[in-house]
């Protein structure tokens, strides 16, 4: 097909191809389908469609829209992909290019999550003034149909269609208005429009490597640990659960069909604190960061996480055991020798030596992912001699990077315990500076004065609590400022019950 429409701003693909049929008069799905992927199987699908190297060849003269800018840019893969295993990631993309037949969905857990996406279609009726007005005419926005959120993230309640679904197999049906009879209008409280607004910034996060099940495992055993609820390796469920539920009321998790029980041995909420098996959905996890590190942006927490102690090992063996194809087989023996040229020469070597020039080549143009996480993972310890034995040096770069860290943290902070974990997660090179404490005694003596106790972090919450309450006018009753603070009776220390006792609170 010539002169297919080029995508909107946040236009899913669903959409781009209805307007071809209506740009080209094109009445007949089946017709429609031949023009444009010259093959009449392919299901129409909203959230995450395949075939993208038919819709990228389209548009081969402009340079641009290639499958990977079409998938992050106009489908809901992003709300996936840093949630998944990179293996899985990388399969569904793959599939994504060409055939799937459902495989993507279950490659992305979306069969078998609490959230479900739908299939009815639904539009914001403020966000259509504004298409008419900028583009003159409609299509299928790709921020009102986050699974399991009806919201738009700009201006709230979305028309839901009472009638007529994104899922007629072959039929791509165009963005139309209609009458508010047909529609019904989608309930929004201030709770589920934060999410969406958090969702939004999910979409729009620039690609970048999967964190490893372990990774997230890491990840919320510091979180737990890092807001004291944890003794020793036993994770304190209930204070989570007491602190998640003083973010969201119970009725938006029931909505969301994300309402756990505190007595419940086998909810999300406990799960996601232990020991991760498979992916939890976009939804599970903007739960938890807004109760526990509303401050930080998605990106910077998915970054956080991605630091913590990378872990070559388990990257292989995910990789090594998951189900490749017979297709895959040439990829994965090019994976291999690649390996093993970076583990005798380096990086930088391998790809200056002769069979590493052209190797390198292939897989940056089909596993770029991958290599790229491969050899960021072999860069550090290969290719920067200088820094290698320098501790000296490090000692100095990571104390400035923690004054300055020190300082621009306001002393209103509301955020987590400062705890060493905390500010040394905050590091360029994280996981080196922690494994090697003992070559460096600046950022150790930095550590034993300035990190937070418990206790201290207890002071800090219950004071910056009171204080704010008092600014609003509200009255100052204890049950209440335990609450917000996030605080519980039983595991207040000592000194923190005293300055209670002090405030005399009723
Ligand atoms: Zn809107």
């Amino acid at each position: 097909m010539r002169n297919f429409p080029v995508p909107y701003p946040d236009e899913l693909v669903y959409s781009m191809v209805a307007r071809a049929g209506i740009y080209h008069g094109i009445t007949s799905p089946k017709q429609l389908l031949d023009e444009v992927f010259e093959n009449r199987k392919v299901i129409a699908t909203l959230d995450l469609p395949c075939h993208l190297q038919s819709i990228s060849s389209l548009f081969q003269n402009t340079g641009r829209y290639s499958v990977e800018e079409l998938v992050y840019q106009h489908t809901l893969f992003p709300l996936y992909a840093p949630f998944v295993t990179e293996s899985h990631k990388s399969r569904a993309l793959q599939m994504m290019a060409g055939r799937s037949q459902g495989a993507v969905h279950l490659m992305l857990g979306v069969a078998a999550s609490r959230i479900q996406s739908s299939d009815r279609f639904r539009y914001c009726p403020e966000c259509i003034k504004n298409q008419h007005q900028h583009y003159g005419e409609y299509f299928w926005q790709r921020n009102w149909f986050f699974p399991g959120l009806a919201v738009c993230p700009e201006h709230g309640p979305l028309s839901i269609l009472t009638n007529g679904s994104g899922s007629h197999r072959h039929h791509f049906f165009a963005m139309t208005p209609q009458s508010p009879v047909d529609c019904e209008l989608s309930s929004v409280n201030e709770e589920l429009l934060r999410l969406a607004i958090y969702a939004n910034k999910f979409l729009n996060m620039s690609p970048g490597y999967s964190p490893d099940f372990e990774q997230w495992t890491s990840f919320y055993r510091d979180l737990a640990s890092d807001f004291g609820f944890c003794r020793g390796r036993h994770i304190n469920h209930g204070e989570i659960h007491e602190r998640v539920h003083a973010c969201f009321h119970p009725s938006t998790l029931t909505q969301l069909n994300l309402y756990t029980d505190s007595a419940t041995e086998t909810g999300w909420l406990k799960g996601i604190f232990r020991k991760h098996r498979k992916a939890f959905s976009y939804l599970e996890h903007a739960i938890i960061w807004q109760s526990f590190i509303a401050e930080l942006e998605p990106e910077d927490v998915i970054d956080r996480v991605r630091k913590i102690k990378p872990c070559t090992k388990v990257v292989f063996e995910n990789t090594a055991s998951s189900t490749l194809s017979k297709n895959n087989e040439h990829l994965q023996v090019q994976r291999q020798t690649w390996q093993k040229l970076v583990l005798q020469y380096g990086v930088l070597n391998a790809r200056n030596s002769r069979p590493g020039k052209a190797l390198y080549a292939w897989l940056y143009r089909n596993d770029k992912c991958w290599l790229m996480a491969f050899n960021f993972e072999h860069k550090e310890q290969r290719t920067n001699p200088e820094l290698k034995a320098d501790w000296h040096r490090r000692d100095l770069v990571a104390i400035r990077q923690l004054r300055k860290l020190l300082q621009e943290i306001a002393p209103s902070y509301a955020g987590p315990r400062l705890s060493a974990n905390f500010l040394l997660c905050k590091l360029q090179q994280s996981s080196t500076i922690e494994k090697n404490l003992d070559k460096l005694p600046l950022v150790r003596m930095f550590l034993q004065r300035y990190t937070e106790t418990i206790t201290e972090y207890q002071i800090r919450r219950l004071t910056n609590t009171c204080a704010e309450m008092q600014r609003q006018g509200e009255p100052l009753k204890k049950w209440l400022v335990m609450r917000k603070a996030g605080l519980s009776q039983e595991r207040l220390r000592p000194d923190a019950q005293t300055v209670l006792n002090e405030l005399q609170l009723f």
